[in-house]
């Protein structure tokens, strides 16, 4: 915690507005859109994966329908895809980025209309603070008129040529859980340039509630708004914001400094224009066998890391949908590792991992 939530949380209290709507609520939504835009509209939900949920059905998707995804990212981007009823197609990713490979989506497209299922939205994750390439997947969702859902859970405080993740698609995603940069214990937000669609967003996060004076509902909706004493926290944690990411970022630079001129450890670099937050700083290293053993002399200390993450089309509830691989994202699965990355880890901290790091490397 940065140390204003209580402030907030305790006007909740105050004013007796312990509910999931309130002044934190409007003011969260605020603070965030003046952080990522003006020109956006933001409604805070119940947690990120609520608000994919919201943006697939609010752009069409319905049973029987076809959604790509990024493969490589964490389960909560696709599994709102079988909430729907819909069918995920899974796609890997380039190596420059980590995320969704441009050439990949295009071939996925073509083979999927080609079998007369033309998907109705693209998933697209900027993993680990890292944007896609959101030039290139911009283009391609337009010249086939596919919108684009931007999981930006774990990217925000990222930006692409000076603009901030959330804003690129047609509808951007946010993620407020413990784990993420900035929390308001659990959370998420959806970001729309749209006021329209901000709307329906929180007309079906509310159950969907007609305009009358008794209880009326013509369509399924569901509970998915936040909370207003949650809304306080996030009102506080937007104070810090900027501070989170320039701690996650100098953790890289730390790790990079350290252990950057061994051969065995690669760092993803920030290409031209790319602003990562470094909300987690992972590692490459050349093969499983290394990846384990730098993994477990750190366990054996004491000190957590953790394999990248399993792409989607490996995993048991998603292998046997359609998929578009080339390698990229089961090799990072296989070689890489997330390094301990919190905004309050300490330079002797990062000073002893990177010495039990630097012990494991047979070589050195
Ligand atoms: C955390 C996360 C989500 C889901 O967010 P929740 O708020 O935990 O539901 C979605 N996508 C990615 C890439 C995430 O890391």
């Amino acid at each position: 915690m940065g140390g204003t939530e209580q402030t907030y949380v305790k006007e909740a209290f105050d004013s007796n507005w312990v509910a999931p709507l309130g002044p934190n609520v409007t003011n969260f939504e605020k603070a965030i859109a003046s952080f990522v835009s003006e020109n956006v509209h933001v409604a805070a939900l119940s947690s990120g994966t609520a608000a994919i949920h919201l943006a697939l059905e609010l752009l069409g998707v319905s049973q029987g329908d076809e959604v790509i995804c990024q493969s490589f990212t964490f389960s909560a981007s696709a599994n709102p895809i079988l909430y729907l009823g819909a069918t995920p197609v899974f796609v890997d990713s380039e190596e420059d980025t980590w995320n969704i490979s441009p050439e990949l989506l295009e071939k996925a497209i073509l083979d999927r209309i080609s079998k007369g299922n033309k998907p109705k939205a693209i998933i697209a994750v900027h993993l680990y603070g890292m944007p896609y390439n959101v030039n290139e997947i911009f283009e391609i969702s337009q010249k086939y008129q596919i919108p684009v859902v931007e999981d930006s859970a774990e990217a925000l405080g990222s930006e692409f040529h000076g603009r901030a993740c959330s804003t690129f698609g047609d509808i951007g995603i946010l993620s407020f859980n413990g784990n993420k940069i900035i929390t308001t214990s659990g959370g998420g937000a959806l970001v729309t340039k749209n006021e329209e669609i901000k709307n329906k967003a929180i007309f079906l996060a509310t159950q969907a509630r007609d305009n009358a004076p008794h209880y009326q509902h013509s369509h399924v909706g569901y509970n998915y708004r936040m909370s207003n004493v949650l809304a306080g926290i996030g009102r506080g944690q937007m104070e810090v914001l900027g501070d989170r990411v320039e701690a996650r970022r100098a953790n890289f630079e730390f790790y990079k400094n350290n252990l950057g001129h061994l051969e065995s450890i690669e760092f993803l670099e920030e290409p031209d224009g790319y602003f990562s937050n470094r909300w987690l700083t992972c590692i490459l290293t050349p093969s499983f066998e290394t990846r384990e053993s730098i993994r477990l002399a750190l366990l054996e200390e004491d000190i957590e890391s953790r394999p990248l993450w399993k792409p989607m089309h490996l995993q048991p509830i998603f292998k046997d949908y359609p998929n578009f691989t080339n390698g990229v994202s089961e090799q990072l699965f296989e070689r890489g590792l997330c390094l301990p990355s919190g905004s309050n880890l300490k330079e002797e901290d990062l000073k002893r991992i990177v010495a039990v790091i630097l012990k494991s490397i047979p070589h050195v």
